[in-house]
C-alpha cells in the first residue's frame, strides 16, 4: 500500500445524493488509481441533524454501487473509531492542547447575546463575525466561570492581519486574509465538537493525506490550516471539487434536483452507468470520450483534470449513458437486470424475444414496461392524436379489414415476407405503404411510434397482429 490516503466523510443527515457521491467517486479512484487507502469516515458530531437508518442506507448505496471501502465502521481498520460520536475525549483532550498554547479560548456570550451582535453588524453593513469579546478576558475570571459550572463553548484564536496561502490541486493558490476568519466554535457547550476540529484531528490521526472534497467547504479550509498549524501538524494535499449546477447553471441542490441515488437505483440506472456518468460532473478525460467501465476511470483519472467551473448536471445524458452500458451487459445479463423491473409479469422468454429489437434503443426498463408494454399486452387505449389521423378514412378502414384477413395467410410471417405484402397491398389499392403502416401500427401498439413494424409484427407472431387489428377494427 502506498501512503495515499483518503477519506469520504459524509455526515449522516439522509441520502446520499449525488454530489455525495461524487465526492466518495474521486476519492475512491484516486485511491485506487494509486494502490492507496479509501476511508470512510462518518460526521456525527451535529447531533440535531442526525437521521436514523442514514449510515445503513449509505453502506448499503456504497455496497450496491460497489465503492469498497478499506476502513469504516463495520470493517474497522488501524485507525478507528471511525465514527466520530465515538471519539469525543480525543476532541476535549485537543480543545484542552489548544487552550494550553493559548490558540483557544472559552466563551461564554449567549445565544441572545450572539443574535444581537450579528443584528448590528448586519446593520452596519458589515460580514457578522464574533467580535472575540471573549477573547479579551481576563484568564483568571474566565476559569472560575467556567469553575462555577457556566455554560460555554470554545473557540479558536485566529491570528489577525495574517494571509494564509492554500494551495489547491484544483484551484491553484487561493489567498485568506485571517482577520476575515472567524473565531470559529470548535467545541460546543453539549461537549460534542464542531466539524472543523473534528474533521482535523481525525484527518491527522487517520493519516489523511489528501482532502478531496466539494468546493463548498474551500470557506472553511483556513480555518482547518490554522488548527494543523497551531497543533505543530502537517496539513494534508487539499482539492475542492467544482460546485454541481443545474441546467439553467444555479446550483443544484437536494430541492432542484439533486436527486438521491437510491432514486436512480429504482429507476433502472445501473451502478457503472451512474459512477461513469458521476466522474464526468467536473474531470474531463484526455479525449473526448465519455463511456468508461470503473476499471478505465481507475486508469484515467486524474486531480488535474478535474475543472475548477461549475459541473453541469444532464440528465438526458445520464439515461443516454445508462442505455451504453446497458448494451455492454452480455444479451443474457440485460436480461437479468431488466427482469428486475416487470414485477414477474413479464416472462424471460419473451423479453428475449423483444430484447434485440429493443437493445439498439432502450435507456431505462421503462422503455419497455412502461410505454411500450404494448410488447407483452395487447394495448387497451388508442393515441386520441393517431385516432383522429389514421383510423378515420373509412376506405383504408376497410383496406385494413381486407389485410387482416390476408394476414391470416402470409407465409412466412417474417419481417421481409411482410414489408412486400404491404406493399404490394398498398400499391393494388393505389395507397402510399404509410396509409397502411400507421393504422396497423396504431393498432398494434396503440402509439404512433415504435420500432419498425414489420421487425415487430414477426415478434408478436400471427395471432397477435390478426387479434389486435381486429380489435381495433371494432371500435
Ligand atoms: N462532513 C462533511 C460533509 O458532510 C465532510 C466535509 C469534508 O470532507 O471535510 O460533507
Amino acid at each position: 500500500m502506498s501512503d495515499v490516503r483518503v477519506r469520504y466523510a459524509p455526515s449522516p443527515t439522509g441520502y446520499l445524493h449525488v454530489g455525495g457521491l461524487r465526492t466518495a467517486l474521486y476519492n475512491y479512484l484516486f485511491a485506487r488509481q494509486h494502490g492507496g487507502t479509501f476511508v470512510l469516515r462518518i460526521e456525527d458530531t451535529d447531533q440535531t441533524r442526525k437521521v436514523e437508518g442514514a449510515v445503513e442506507n449509505l453502506l448499503e448505496v456504497l455496497e450496491w454501487l460497489g465503492l469498497e471501502f478499506d476502513e469504516g465502521p463495520s470493517r474497522g481498520g488501524e485507525y478507528g473509531p471511525y465514527v466520530q460520536s465515538e471519539r469525543l475525549e480525543m476532541y476535549r483532550e485537543h480543545v484542552r492542547i489548544l487552550a494550553g498554547t493559548g490558540h483557544a479560548y472559552p466563551c461564554f456570550c449567549s445565544s441572545a447575546e450572539l443574535d444581537a451582535m450579528r443584528l448590528d453588524q448586519q446593520a452596519r453593513g458589515r460580514v457578522p463575525m464574533y467580535d472575540r469579546r471573549c477573547r479579551r478576558m481576563d484568564p483568571a475570571a474566565a476559569k472560575a466561570r467556567i469553575d462555577a459550572g457556566e455554560p460555554h463553548v470554545w473557540r479558536m484564536a485566529v491570528p489577525e492581519r495574517r494571509v494564509l496561502m492554500i494551495s489547491d490541486v484544483i484551484r491553484g493558490d487561493v489567498r485568506f486574509d485571517t482577520d476575515t476568519v472567524d473565531d470559529q466554535v470548535l467545541l460546543k457547550s453539549d461537549g460534542f465538537p464542531t466539524y472543523h476540529l473534528a474533521n482535523v484531528v481525525d484527518d491527522h490521526f487517520m493519516k489523511i493525506s489528501h482532502v478531496i472534497r466539494g468546493e463548498e467547504w474551500l470557506p472553511s479550509t483556513p480555518k482547518h490550516v490554522l488548527l494543523y498549524e497551531f497543533f505543530g501538524w502537517t496539513a494534508p494535499v487539499f482539492a475542492h471539487l467544482p460546485l454541481l449546477l443545474n441546467a439553467d447553471r444555479s446550483k443544484m441542490s437536494k430541492r432542484s434536483g439533486d436527486v438521491a441515488v437510491e432514486e436512480y437505483r429504482k429507476k433502472g440506472i445501473l451502478p457503472q452507468a451512474l459512477i461513469n456518468f458521476v466522474a464526468l460532473l467536473g474531470w474531463h478525460p484526455q479525449d473526448d470520450r465519455e463511456v468508461f467501465t470503473v476499471p478505465e476511470l481507475i486508469h484515467e483519472f486524474s486531480l488535474e483534470r478535474v475543472n475548477k467551473a461549475g459541473a453541469i448536471f444532464d440528465m438526458a445524458k445520464l439515461e443516454w449513458m445508462n442505455g451504453e452500458h446497458l448494451r455492454m451487459l452480455s444479451d443474457e445479463a440485460a436480461l437479468d437486470y431488466l427482469l428486475q423491473f416487470t414485477n414477474g409479469s413479464v416472462s424471460r422468454d419473451v423479453l428475449r424475444q423483444v430484447w434485440p429489437m429493443m437493445k439498439t434503443r432502450i435507456r431505462l426498463p421503462k422503455d419497455l414496461f412502461g410505454d411500450n408494454l404494448y410488447f407483452f399486452a395487447d394495448p387497451v387505449e388508442y393515441d386520441p392524436a393517431g385516432v383522429a389521423k389514421h383510423f378515420a378514412n373509412p376506405e383504408i378502414m376497410q383496406v385494413l379489414d381486407a389485410y387482416r384477413d390476408e394476414l391470416g395467410r402470409v407465409e412466412p410471417f417474417d419481417a421481409a415476407t411482410l414489408e412486400a405484402h404491404l406493399r404490394a397491398l398498398a400499391e393494388r389499392h393505389t395507397l402510399s405503404a404509410g396509409k397502411l403502416i400507421h393504422p396497423t401500427r396504431l393498432a398494434l401498439t396503440g402509439k404512433t411510434v415504435s420500432p419498425g413494424l414489420f421487425e415487430m409484427m414477426e415478434m408478436l407472431g400471427r395471432d397477435t397482429v390478426v387479434r389486435r387489428l381486429a380489435k381495433a377494427l371494432r371500435r
